[in-house]
């Protein structure tokens, strides 16, 4: 039997990106924004830019050493071991194109052992202004995913109100969607949690 497919988020989700990703922005900002500052998804608003030099340091960023080591949050490669057992892995990132070949780098020297990740990774480009941008949704319309695993309201969101239920991670950008109840999108903190959603949203 095929497997089913679940989708999978990259930064914020498997990688600790925005930690260091701010660390990197306050030094080049002379800044001193913390990580329960991050209010919003809009780089520009948190590091009170312009959207072009906001979208600059996200590039430069992910050209550095720092990046490519990035460190993956507790128990996520356990818990994708764990479902890649059962389910095809896919991931999807919003990764601009320039990072493409690190992303692919970044996932062999983290998941190696895993069933072919490498070749599962999708990029949306959502925060180009000139590559073209893809819904997360329509890619898991594509490859007929039953779920995603996301920390960005707006892709669960996108997901959910297509009829793929989106599990997010709470994180501090997203927390004002979360004070309320959202049909299809189901709110963790941790990758056990995530687990035992996967199973009752896969076997409903
Ligand atoms: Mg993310």
């Amino acid at each position: 039997m095929k497997k089913s497919v679940i989708a999978c988020d990259l930064d914020d989700v498997l990688f600790d990106f925005a930690k260091p990703l701010i660390n990197y922005s306050n030094q080049v900002l002379g800044q001193n924004i913390k990580y329960k500052d991050v209010f919003s998804y809009n780089l520009d608003e948190v590091f009170d830019c312009s959207y072009d030099k906001s979208v600059k340091i996200v590039q430069d960023f992910c050209a550095t050493d720092t990046f490519l080591n990035l460190p993956l949050f507790p128990d996520s490669k356990n818990a994708l071991n764990y479902l890649s057992e059962k389910y095809e892995i896919i991931f999807i990132t919003a990764r601009h194109g320039l990072a493409e070949e690190l992303t692919k780098l970044q996932i062999e020297k983290n998941l190696t052992g895993l069933n072919g990740y490498s070749q599962n990774i999708f990029f949306t480009r959502q925060y180009q202004n000139k590559e073209p941008k893809i819904p997360k949704s329509e890619v898991c319309k594509n490859e007929n995913a039953r779920l995603i695993i996301e920390d960005n309201f707006e892709n669960s969101q996108d997901c959910s109100s297509k009829g793929i239920p989106a599990i997010i991670f709470r994180r501090p950008w997203n927390e004002k969607y979360l004070k309320q109840k959202h049909k299809d999108i189901y709110p963790v903190k941790t990758w056990k949690q995530a687990l035992e959603l996967v199973e009752k949203i896969i076997n409903f």
